[in-house]
């Protein structure tokens, strides 16, 4: 009998181990609940009750193949190898398949689950699912990682020429076995379940996922270099919180976008192209994440920008985690992650540099902060994401070139629609008016919405002062640090 140990690949079709394990025979399915890890983790409770949800529709597909689904509890993964080793032992496992997954806790519960059994006499195998490379094979000509994206781009381009990375066929149903599946528990202890609104926005299981990439790549996707910076419009594909749990393959949208684009990625329609470079920045900074550890150790990519002096401004920090720093565009977008689970990626970027410069507040309490409350919340890429806004990444925006959210608002909201829709005490400013209603209002500003926290240029030059401060670059270090 052979176990597959179900993680942040929760689909049935394209899934790497489940195809494998059962090629090799009658097949049984384990999820861990664990509610410890994942607080250690900073997991958001709308991201746990999409994972939930979707195992309940996976569970269904995959009783239509006969293969139960088991539902164990291990609080933190130092516990992973005992619970399944006693599970392997109940069973009789023979072998047990895992797609592979990356950071630095993932690999050592893999690798203590690894020694575990196999002691036991139970093989682990695990399998390359969630990228397209292993990471470790895009390297540079001296063999390390690469820190800037065009240069690993370009050699991915290469490897996809050389190979495309294909679809696996759905596994077949199996007889049925003498094994009752476990139900999904609705909710999971310390995570309240979400609002049905939020809900809503998010419906589970695959068939929802291929609809989304279905209509992104039918018609959206020729649109989606020009549309994709626009918060009011729906530009890009919102798969994230998918692809975050596996629900969708990388490699079906690979291939979904190729169809579109009749079979080119780096030619061809300009929409799919950078729709596939998005991939492709996933990619990176997953292989960041293996190749410099120390990011998911909370340390900054770029050594020498640990001696940034940030600010210790609770009060700021809170004005920005609530929505209420009278700057418009800030308050929207975060009013959006607080009640949807999602931001638009350009906002992303806005509010992420306007706490790291203009309020000068550690990357890290952003990061956090973003992790508690993000459906498709996943590190490498809300690590990568900070580390680029903050300046201390790699190859992140320098340090200089700091957004002025003002002329981000009306550059990429100029109407004012996506404002409005999150901020309705300003429905009733113009177009102009709405972006700064410190100045629309005059002394009083408008009723119901705070003033600015901050002046724009003076802490835009506090900022400038800061990174100028720094001792040199130092070359960012290797991955055996
Ligand atoms: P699309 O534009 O349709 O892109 C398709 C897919 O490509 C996305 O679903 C995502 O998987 C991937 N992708 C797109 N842009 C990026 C990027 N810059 N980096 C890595 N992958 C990317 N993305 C997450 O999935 N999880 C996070 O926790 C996360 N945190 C972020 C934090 C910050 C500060 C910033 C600036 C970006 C972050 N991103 C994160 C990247 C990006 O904002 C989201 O992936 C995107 O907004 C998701 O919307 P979409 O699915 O409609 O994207």
């Amino acid at each position: 009998m052979q176990l597959i140990w179900l993680r942040s690949d929760l689909r049935l079709h394209d899934n790497t181990a489940l195809s494998a394990a059962m090629q090799r025979g009658p097949s049984v399915a384990v999820y861990l609940i664990s509610p410890g890890q994942w607080q250690a983790h900073d997991d958001a409770a709308c991201k746990v009750d999409f994972w939930l949800r979707n195992l309940v529709e996976l569970a269904q597909a995959l009783s239509e193949l006969n293969v139960p689904l088991l539902i164990r509890h291990a609080d933190t993964w130092d516990q992973a190898p005992t619970v399944l080793l006693k599970l392997c032992r109940e069973l009789g496992i023979e072998g047990v398949h895992a797609n592979e997954e990356y950071g630095i806790h993932e690999t050592r519960r893999d690798h203590d689950v690894a020694a575990a059994l196999e002691n036991a006499g139970i093989h682990f195998r695990s399998y390359l699912d969630q990228l397209f490379f292993k990471p470790g094979s895009v390297l540079t000509k001296t063999g390390s990682y690469f820190q800037v994206y065009s240069q690993f781009r370009k050699v991915c381009y290469a490897r996809l020429h050389e190979a495309m990375p294909s679809l696996i066929r759905a596994p077949h149903a199996q007889q049925p076995l003498n094994i009752q599946s476990d139900p999904v528990p609705p909710a999971v202890e310390g995570y309240a379940p979400p609002s049905e609104t939020l809900r809503a926005l998010w419906p589970a299981g695959e068939n929802e996922a291929r609809r989304r990439l279905e209509l992104f790549t039918d018609e959206q996707i020729n649109y989606y270099q020009n549309e994709r910076d626009f918060p009011a419009k729906p530009g890009t594909s919102q798969l994230s919180a998918y692809l975050a749990a596996g629900v969708v393959s990388p490699r079906q949208c690979l291939h979904a976008a190729l169809m579109s684009n009749h079979g080119e990625f780096e030619t061809g329609k300009i929409g799919a192209v950078t729709w596939i470079n998005e991939l492709l920045w996933r990619e990176f900074y997953k292989h960041i994440l293996v190749g410099y550890p120390r990011v998911s150790r909370h340390r900054a990519f770029r050594p020498e920008t640990d001696a940034v002096q940030w600010r210790d401004a609770p009060q700021d920090l809170a004005a920005w985690q609530e929505a209420r720093t009278g700057l418009p565009i800030i308050d929207a977008a975060m009013r959006q992650l607080l009640e949807t689970g999602w931001m638009h990626n350009r906002l992303r970027m806005v509010v992420a540099m306007f706490l790291t410069k203009n309020l000068l507040i550690d990357w890290r309490l952003g990061e956090r902060f973003f992790m508690q409350h993000l459906i498709d919340g996943d590190l490498a890429a809300n690590n990568g994401g900070w580390q680029w806004s903050s300046s201390t990444g790699t190859d992140s925006a320098p340090y200089f070139r700091i957004f002025n959210p003002l002329s981000q608002s009306e550059k990429f909201d100029g109407e004012g629609r996506f404002l409005k829709h999150w901020l309705p005490e300003l429905a009733t400013l113009n177009k102009k008016e709405i972006h700064n209603p410190a100045i629309a209002g005059g002394l009083f500003g408008v009723a119901n919405y705070p003033q600015p926290i901050v002046d724009l240029g003076q802490s835009r030059a506090r900022a400038l002062a800061a990174f100028k401060s720094l001792p040199q670059r130092q070359p960012a270090g290797g991955q055996h640090e």
